[in-house]
């Protein structure tokens, strides 16, 4: 008989919204006869978060002491271990103002409540533990999770997307809002895969997907078009941050786009 692959669905500080993606995904029915799946509390209460994976798939930011000793556990019983959506693997928006105090931040959206756990500032999963493989996303796509499944239960590894939202918007013929409307979109920056779902309802990008890969000449193209329309480099920091304040090179990436722009 097959053996089946082991996999473990797992939850941090979240909104459930990947999770519930994952759910709402009649194609993981098919996976039944090749997969088992050990934990996944959302769906099952009698899941069981100790035992060995081979593929563990977390959701949501590290953000109680209690969830560092989590991940690690998680790593410690996973032959593979996949951050889903952009707070497992960017911290989430729950990162935005991450450069402030916990207490300051706690003290404004909660005022004096209290809670039983020890609240810490939101990471990405892999501040804690190596992880194998990224799905982008808040929430990511149906089609991330398909083909990340796929390729791992037939013994491959999937390959990450290295172009911009923009590719996916040019091709579908979208009106570009940043130069038609002037607003701050941040298609050229962001790691494609979602079709371009915000332009593609007049809406720019915030960045949900996370930066590409740095150093490439979109930055450049975007830093003039942002500079035209009259955008400071604080303000580009600000929206930048939204999905990605933990990118060690989020400043150095800012500042190269104004980088050998005239003045
Ligand atoms: S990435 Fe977005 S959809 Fe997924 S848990 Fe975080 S906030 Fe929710
Ligand atoms: S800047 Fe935004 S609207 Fe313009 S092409 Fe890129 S993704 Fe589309
Ligand atoms: S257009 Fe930008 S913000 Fe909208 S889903 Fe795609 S990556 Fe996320």
């Amino acid at each position: 008989m097959e053996k089946k692959v082991r996999i473990g669905f797992y939850a941090l500080t979240s909104c459930y919204g990947c999770q519930l993606q994952l759910a709402m995904m009649d194609e993981l029915l098919q996976l039944l006869p090749h997969a088992e799946i050990v934990c996944w509390f959302m769906v099952e209460r009698d899941s069981y978060e100790d035992e060995p994976v081979d593929i563990a798939f977390i959701e949501g930011s590290v953000s109680t002491e209690e969830e560092i000793e989590l991940v690690k556990k998680i790593r410690e019983n996973a032959k593979i271990v996949v951050a889903v959506g952009s707070c497992a693997v960017h911290g989430g928006v729950q990162s935005w103002e991450k450069d402030k105090s916990l207490e300051e931040l706690w003290k404004t959206v909660y005022g004096d409540g209290k809670v039983k756990f020890e609240p810490k500032m939101a990471e990405p999963v892999e501040n804690y533990i190596k992880v194998d493989y990224r799905i982008y996303g808040c929430p990511p796509e149906k089609k991330d999770f398909l083909y990340a499944i796929g390729t791992f239960l037939v013994g491959s590894w999937p390959e990450d997307i290295d172009y911009p939202v923009c590719v996916e918007c040019r091709l579908k013929g979208h009106p570009c809002i940043l130069i038609e409307k002037g607003e701050p979109c941040l298609g050229p920056i962001t790691r494609a895969g979602c079709d371009a779902r915000c332009p593609g309802f007049g809406v720019a990008c915030i960045g949900c997907r996370g930066a590409i890969g740095y150093d490439v000449a979109w930055f450049d193209s975007l830093a003039k078009t942002f500079k035209e329309k009259g955008l400071t480099k604080e303000e580009i920091l600000e929206r930048m941050k939204m999905f990605n304040a933990h990118n060690p090179k989020l400043e150095e990436m800012v500042e190269k786009i104004f980088q050998g722009v005239e003045e």
